[in-house]
């Protein structure tokens, strides 16, 4: 059997990386070229990391044209330590609850942490109806009253994406982007607090990027422990304890790729939406062979999950896609099925060469 390859890595998470940032890191694994140092040996208070710092978070904020009203952190413990430290921060003593929305798996796993915080609505839950798609803006009586709203933008396992910015203006948005933070420009400043791991389009696993207005940082409670307050870190600059230097070093890579090799946010979307549409207009044109899970309105551009008619054939697809070099399509283990992962680091022409895969299958399966 061929190994899987991976230019054809369709992971939902961590994900594939470009080349170029694959064999820059492999590089400094041995000799970061400006400092002639592993940078798996390199201490965090060096100047050369404090360089790695400074330049990441400039790029973040020219990406994302960021003001100086936001502090942008590189912390550990997943996208799953802000589900309760933003409620520990935003939540605890309050009155009013939060506003949270319950359009997946992850924003699932967010709410009994934010319970332990503070009062907590459910706004909307997709859960009845297996999350199959998203709510519409009439079914979302937000209260203005809320400490904040939390949703999640993008829903890794189910394939459902928010193509617009929910939320009232005077209510602070706080969103989990952790599947598709810097895959497409976001309108960072209609948020108070951004949260993303980097394993999917932006990095290894070991470092969540948290971009936070400072004035939501200003009744913080004082007794948190330190580790789990904001306030530490932006004090420390991301340097509160021993960061995970070789993870931020290759976000810092990933950035630099998309400045330069890509050109931005608006270029790697138009580049997404390209991969997207050769996967959704193949699943509609499949005469119900291959079965969307998410309503087309609500699909997301990172990951495409869908099914076959029967688990075995979904099991069959897995496993000749992977004999053919193709890995990482199984749906999540919440609920099975196939998921077609395509972020930023994924080229168009692997995508293609998936699309002529499924195109073969149903072929075969046809005769
Ligand atoms: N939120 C989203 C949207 C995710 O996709 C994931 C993991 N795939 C998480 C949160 C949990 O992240 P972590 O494992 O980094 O805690």
């Amino acid at each position: 059997m061929m190994k899987p390859l991976n230019r054809l890595n369709f992971s939902g998470g961590p994900g594939v990386l470009p080349e170029s940032v694959l064999l820059q890191a492999r590089e400094s694994i041995i000799e970061v070229p400006e400092i002639g140092l592993s940078v798996l040996g390199i201490s965090h208070r060096s100047d050369w990391f404090a360089a790695v710092v400074t330049e990441l978070e400039n790029n973040i904020r020219t990406l994302l044209g960021l003001s100086g009203d936001y502090h942008v952190l590189f912390l550990q413990g997943g996208a799953t330590q802000q589900f309760s430290m933003i409620p520990m921060t935003l939540l605890r003593g309050k009155t009013h609850p939060a506003d949270y929305l319950h359009t997946g798996y992850w924003s699932g796993k967010s709410l009994p942490e934010a319970q332990r915080q503070g009062p907590v609505r459910v706004l909307w839950s997709g859960q009845a109806d297996g999350f199959r798609c998203l709510p519409r803006d009439e079914e979302l009586p937000f209260s203005p009253d809320a400490p904040y709203l939390h949703y999640v933008s993008n829903e890794t396992v189910e394939g459902l994406q928010f193509h617009r910015v929910p939320g009232r203006d005077d209510v602070p948005r706080v969103c989990d982007m952790s599947s598709d933070f810097l895959s497409k420009p976001c309108a960072a400043e209609r948020f108070s607090l951004i949260y993303a791991h980097a394993q999917k389009n932006i990095g290894p696993a070991g470092v969540t990027v948290v971009l936070i207005r400072d004035e939501m940082l200003k009744d913080a409670p004082t007794d948190l422990p330190g580790f789990l307050d904001f306030r530490s870190h932006t004090q420390a600059h991301s340097n509160f304890n021993t960061p995970p230097v070789f993870a931020i070093y290759v976000v810092l890579l990933v950035t630099r790729w998309l400045i330069n090799e890509i050109g931005g946010l608006a270029r790697m979307d138009e580049i997404n939406q390209n991969k997207a549409q050769l996967i959704y207009r193949l699943l509609d044109g499949s005469d119900g062979f291959y079965r969307g899970r998410a309503e087309p309105r609500d699909r997301s551009v990172m990951n495409a999950a869908f099914n076959l008619a029967t688990p075995e054939l979904d099991k069959l697809f897995i496993a000749e896609a992977l004999a053919a070099g193709f890995s990482g399509l199984a749906g999540h283990r919440a609920i099975g099925g196939i998921r077609a992962s395509i972020y930023n680091g994924l080229t168009l022409a692997a995508v293609e060469e998936l699309a002529g895969f499924m195109e073969e299958f149903q072929r075969r399966q046809a005769r």
